[in-house]
């Protein structure tokens, strides 16, 4: 199911350009098009859910591969260590409402002075 005016609806189906880490049958990562840290990619489902607690909900075991691919990427680009961070809700800076995480790290993040 994908929802016409989502644009990471898009960026699955290959509508508009992205770069892409991981991608498996279910989840598909890339890199922030704004990245607020150096290393800084989006974890998503494939499928469109509106934000985490739908996910899970409605399919807790793409979420769940969405934290290995999480795993996956930090191994990959800052020794494991890593925030995934779900903003839920416009109060709280969700600006696209199609579940995702965001996979930061590789130096200091703005909540850390
Ligand atoms: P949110 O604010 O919903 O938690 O996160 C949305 C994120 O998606 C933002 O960090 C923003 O920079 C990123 N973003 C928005 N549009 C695009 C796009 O077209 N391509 C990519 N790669 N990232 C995007
Ligand atoms: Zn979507």
């Amino acid at each position: 199911m994908s929802t016409t005016d989502c644009i990471f609806c898009k960026i699955v189906a290959g509508e508009i350009p992205s770069t892409t880490v991981v991608e498996t049958e279910n989840v598909i990562a890339f890199r922030d098009i704004a990245p607020k840290a150096p290393v800084h990619v989006l974890v998503a489902s494939k499928q469109h859910v509106p934000n985490v607690a739908a996910a899970a909900r409605e399919i807790p075991e793409v979420l769940a591969e969405m934290a290995q691919v999480a795993q996956q990427i930090a191994d990959a680009e800052c020794d494991g260590e890593y925030r995934l961070i779900f903003n839920t809700g416009p109060a709280a800076g969700q600006t696209v409402f199609h579940v995702h995480g965001h996979v930061m790290n590789g130096g200091a993040l703005g909540w850390d002075a």
